[in-house]
């Protein structure tokens, strides 16, 4: 994922002059209480010990960088929970071209229930790890691939969790569980040589151009990104509000009434760069993108963001947990 082009106490800035930024409003009570569940429905409790372990796993393999072993074993790791859970699952292996000419042996995986449905909702994360430590505070650490818990691992351990529980007890809707590669292939910070448009997201964006259903559509979709880590805080992102604001909305409003409300604030930060941008404007399917920012601004999301530090230490329960039991309750609630 590449750094905000802005970020957001700038921004906030300059909507304080228009409306009052972080502050909330009666409007933003008003919206939580229509909000309801739909009747008869019943929500799997997210297990978040389950999803932790889920994210453990993917670290015990060691960077998930492609063409290394330990990509290929969490990949087919990912396959075959999918398969466990009784997904139908379509593997688009195929390589792609990154920023220095390196041919990625990539695999974006793809679990589908209810596959002919013509109702369904897409989540979607991704499942590669960055290969180097590009923003680690000590500069001989640079070229160290990195763990990768919470960018790459979080997103994947809350979706194969969500699979344990569709499997149980499936909601009205299809869904697509859709884990993309080579997301983290960007240019690296001391890359000089010539710059190619669009180095990340290279799963996605063949994805979106290539999905695995031919015309392939989806009501909406989410994107889960950095999703595991300590004190996460989730702002309303740029593109989303963008191109989806309606399931920003949607979203939002099911955190607040789960309690989530301190993790899921109701202010705007700047676009991202990251797969749901593909998704909305190659694929067409309006999505958002649940993707933290680093309150305090020194940082454009958490301050472990491609450093050494992403690893198994700044990972939480509480944070899978919010993030997972949202968005269990928002497909639930589709019909
Ligand atoms: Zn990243």
């Amino acid at each position: 994922m590449i750094k905000r082009g802005v970020i957001l106490w700038s921004l906030c800035l300059l909507w304080s002059v228009v409306s009052s930024c972080g502050s909330s409003s009666a409007k933003v009570k008003s919206e939580s209480e229509e909000e309801s569940t739909r009747a008869g429905v019943t929500v799997p409790v997210f297990d978040a010990d389950s999803a932790f372990n889920y994210v453990q796993k993917q670290v015990d393999f060691g960077p998930r960088v492609p063409n290394s072993a330990a990509h290929v074993a969490c990949g087919n790791f990912i396959a075959t929970q999918l398969e466990k859970f009784g997904a139908q699952v379509t593997n688009q292996f195929v390589d792609l071209v990154a920023f220095d000419g390196t041919l990625l042996k990539s695999r974006n995986i793809i679990g589908a229930y209810k596959p002919d449905s013509k109702k369904r909702v897409a989540l979607f994360t991704h499942w590669d790890s960055r290969p180097w430590a590009d923003y680690d505070p000590d500069e001989k650490n640079h070229r160290t691939p990195i763990l990768a818990a919470n960018d790459g691992a979080s997103g994947v351990g809350v979706m194969l969790e969500i699979a344990r529980q569709i499997h149980q007890v499936q909601p009205e809707l299809g869904i697509d569980l859709i884990f993309f590669d080579a997301e983290d292939y960007g240019e690296p910070q001391f890359y000089t040589g010539p710059h190619k448009e669009e180095s990340w997201c290279l799963g996605s964006q063949y994805w979106a151009r290539n999905p695995h259903v031919e015309g392939y559509n989806a009501r909406f979709g989410i994107l889960l990104d950095m999703v595991g880590g300590k004190d996460a805080v989730f702002y309303k992102e740029g593109y989303s509000e963008k191109y989806a604001p309606d399931i920003n909305k949607k979203v939002w409003k099911a955190a607040k009434r789960l309690g989530y409300g301190s993790l899921f604030r109701n202010e705007q930060t700047s676009p991202v760069t990251d797969d749901h941008l593909f998704v909305n404007e190659l694929a067409q399917i309006k999505t958002i993108d649940i993707i933290p920012t680093d309150p305090s601004g020194e940082h454009s999301f958490t301050s472990t963001w491609h450093t050494l530090q992403d690893n198994m230490d700044h990972i939480d329960r509480k944070t899978l947990k919010a993030v997972g039991q949202t968005v269990l309750h928002v497909i639930y609630n589709e019909n």
